[in-house]
């Protein structure tokens, strides 16, 4: 009745296009957020089928379900609570970006505990403010990391940091922060192999500052990271079709009120269809009155109000049956709206609509998944 239909080829096929845009960086594919709502473990078999290097997720938690599910790629997690046990992580061989001394002296402990040396990519605040070590804090968290690999705690996998993706000066402005935070830590006597710093709005604006790995999330979901470019710009394929079958139709007269608050009315006679997606399903309910949608390949919009289960469309006298296909976004390619179209029209981004797709549609996949 409901359906997110996933290609995993399409998502392969990004990875390739937005690896072949780096000259050899390693790329790390996030998958945090049930991969943007792609549905993470299906989603990541496809990327270690397809030669993704290394995973990215947020939680531990993701990670340890990754490895629940046999994936045997370098993962690495970089969110974690105040009062985290990295002891299962550490045991899975879970790779932990680390942003503080507390968090430092943490990992050692469930290093030494496992007894297991602990893989940590430190995470430098270069000015997004967000997780990450403040420039002030960084020579503390280069001593304490320098000090707990003379203990054989942990090994410095690599100094990453993140763009906040404000203005070409101001990513610069990072770029160059970045460089001395790495610079400061091989004067600090601390060895890495890598360095990353850019997601997929960085990786396609900066190559100066691919190092040697990137981190790609949106884009392998075939979406643009720019609101002022289509996914299509970059030759990326969107891999999430979002579509729902009419569960009823029904003839009613002009001047009709349809569904809560009457905000939209029949102007004639005329054909409705029940659409049986709503907030529960992650349409947003301000989708009211802006977004279209495509039936039988026609666009229509949703003019009356979004509701937690359903929402109508009125079609007028076009013909329209019960079972006939809606597509709420899909691939513009396919002249269907686009995730990006649904975004602009609730006042969002293209991340925000994918990854909150939910409640009670069933996910299918097309490609094998590995
Ligand atoms: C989510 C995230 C990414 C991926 O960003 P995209 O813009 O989706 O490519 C990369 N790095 C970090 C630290 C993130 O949190």
């Amino acid at each position: 009745m409901r359906e997110l239909i996933i290609d995993l080829d399409a998502i392969a096929k990004n990875l390739q296009t937005m690896r072949a845009k780096t000259n050899g960086a390693l790329a790390l594919a996030v998958v945090k957020a049930d991969a943007y709502g792609h549905g993470m473990i299906p989603v990541a078999k496809k990327l270690e089928a397809a030669g993704a290097d290394y995973l990215g997720v947020a939680d531990v938690h993701e990670a340890l379900q990754l490895r629940e599910a046999g994936i045997d790629l370098p993962i690495l997690a970089w969110l974690h609570s105040a009062d985290e046990n990295f002891n299962s992580a550490v045991d899975a061989g879970i790779e932990l970006g680390l942003a503080n001394v507390e968090q430092l002296n943490r990992v050692a402990k469930a290093a030494q505990h496992v007894g297991r040396v602990a893989r940590v990519h430190l995470k430098v605040d270069t000015g997004l403010g967000r997780n990450g070590a403040s420039v002030s804090e960084w020579p503390e968290v280069l001593k304490t990391a320098h000090g707990l690999v003379a203990e054989g705690f942990i090994q410095v996998v690599a100094i990453f940091s993140h763009l906040s993706c404000t203005s070409e000066a101001d990513d610069l402005r990072q770029i160059e922060r970045f460089e001395s935070a790495f610079a400061e830590a091989k004067a600090a006597g601390v060895e890495f192999e890598l360095r990353h710093l850019t997601a997929s709005d960085g990786l396609l604006r900066y190559p100066q500052a691919h190092y040697e790995m990137v981190r790609i999330g949106i884009a392998l979901y075939g979406l643009s990271p720019f609101v002022e470019n289509t996914a299509a710009d970059f030759g990326l394929i969107p891999a999430m079709t979002a579509t729902a079958k009419i569960t009823q139709t029904k003839r009613v007269a002009g001047g009709e009120g349809v569904s809560y608050g009457y905000l939209h009315r029949t102007a004639a006679e005329s054909t409705l269809g029940l659409v049986p997606v709503g907030y529960a399903e992650g349409l947003p309910r301000n989708a009211t009155g802006k977004a279209t949608v495509s039936v039988n390949g026609k666009n229509y919009a949703i003019n009356s109000r979004v509701a937690m289960d359903q929402f109508v469309i009125d079609f007028g006298d076009d013909e329209v049956e019960a079972g006939d296909a809606v597509t709420i976004f899909g691939d513009p390619a396919a002249g269907v709206p686009s995730a990006d179209d649904l975004a602009a029209a609730c006042d969002t981004i293209n991340y925000e609509i994918v990854t909150r797709m939910g409640g009670r549609f069933k996910r299918t996949y097309l490609g094998e998944i590995a």
